[in-house]
């Protein structure tokens, strides 16, 4: 197993990453300064791992919430769902939530637990490649509003993130290589060796190699861990953490929700990242197209949808959270391994990519 600390002063709590960790019993144990805990998951997760979490806590007051499964259920109602229960059943402000699922559930529950008599510890135990490499790690929380994604919401740090990489073995291969997407993206931003290690050890990360995703796992979060330590709230280098999500933003909502994976939609607008990166001159032919072909070995597309035309596409991106006094900003690459902060684009060149680009 593998320890890393997010490093936050007094906020500061470890990840731990491992095969079968959900089977210590030592683990979780650590961090439930309780006697009462309640563990919220949904019902594609309960079937598969919440007994495996309910034996780790024999001698606990154990509540559970199991919710459908989907995107809609980030919400507000499925909150209320959560703190009815709580109240219902009594449960104090020292009682302890625990995650237990994708990035949907990590974050309605990090949410509820910030809100819960103005904040219960909570611990995350992420199921999904993405959850364990980005969702679980940085403290973002939210639940999703008819007018908005992620539009209700705080900044709240769990007490620990427990990811069993096994979990992984019953994930969907749609899932795994969307998670793959913000993989390649640390690299891309930061991490010029762990690119060259991923271009090396793909294959492997695809047939679940349980010893190359503990490693893509491990050092994802080190990096994500370094940045949110730097920089919590976003007031500057946490941007850079949303490399090609402009791009895929405007994929996600033109295409409407469920068309594309996060990732999926992710993986094109880190290729049209790309692209504009190398019409500013700062990216070559070839480190592009190294790009896009990783990419693309993930089984991840790379090209955008045809039904979005370059005006579609800048009307969506007009709202993105990045942008100051309606100039449109985003993240960039100097080259392979060093993103820029959100910057102005030159409007001309941002619609060649657009029009140009997987056209
Ligand atoms: P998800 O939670 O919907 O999980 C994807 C699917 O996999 C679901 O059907 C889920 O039930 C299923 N699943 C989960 N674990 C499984 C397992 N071990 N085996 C089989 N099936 C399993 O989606 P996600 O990709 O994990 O997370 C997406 C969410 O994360 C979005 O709401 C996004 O906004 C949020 N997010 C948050 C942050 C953050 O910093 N807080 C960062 C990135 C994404
Ligand atoms: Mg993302």
């Amino acid at each position: 197993m593998k320890t890393l600390t997010v490093n936050l002063g007094e906020r500061s709590y470890p990840i731990y990453i491992g095969s079968r960790i959900l089977e210590s019993d030592e683990l979780l144990a650590r961090h439930l300064t309780s006697s009462q805990v309640m563990v919220i998951t949904n019902e594609t997760v309960a079937p598969l791992y919440l007994e495996r979490v309910k034996q780790r806590l024999t001698g606990k007051e154990t509540a559970e919430v199991i919710l459908p499964d989907g995107e809609s259920y980030k919400s507000i109602e499925s909150a209320m769902i959560i703190f009815d229960r709580l109240l219902a059943g009594k449960i104090s402000r020292d009682a302890s939530l625990i995650a237990l699922g994708g990035g949907v559930i990590g974050d309605l529950v990090g949410f509820t637990a910030a809100c819960y008599q103005r904040g219960v510890p909570f611990i995350q135990i992420p199921t999904t490649l993405l959850a364990q490499v980005d969702s679980s790690v940085g403290g973002k929380t939210a639940v999703n509003h008819p007018r908005g994604k992620n539009m209700i919401g705080a900044f709240y740090q769990p007490q620990c993130v427990l990811a069993d990489t096994s979990t992984l073995d019953t994930l969907a291969d749609r899932e795994l290589s969307a998670g793959l997407a913000e993989v390649i993206k640390y690299g891309l931003i930061r991490d010029l060796e762990f690119f060259e290690w991923l271009e090396a050890n793909l294959e492997r990360l695809l047939a679940r190699d349980a010893e190359a995703l503990a490693y893509a796992i491990e050092r994802s979060c080190l990096n994500k861990a370094e940045v949110v330590a730097e920089d919590e709230r976003e007031s500057g280098l946490r941007a850079i953490l949303n490399l090609g999500h402009t791009f895929g933003h405007a994929i996600e909502t033109g295409m409407g929700y469920g068309t594309y994976l996060h990732g999926e939609a992710v993986a094109i607008g880190i290729c049209q990242a790309a692209d504009l990166s190398r019409r500013l001159g700062w990216l070559d032919a070839d480190s592009v197209e190294r790009i896009v072909s990783l990419l693309a070995r993930a089984r991840l597309p790379v090209t955008p949808p045809t039904d979005l035309d370059a005006d579609r596409y800048l009307d969506l991106m007009a709202v993105d959270k990045k942008n100051v006094a309606g100039k449109l900003r985003m993240i960039l690459l100097e080259r392979i391994g060093r993103a820029t902060l959100p910057m102005a684009v030159d409007p001309e060149l941002l619609r060649a990519t657009l029009n140009e680009y997987g056209r």
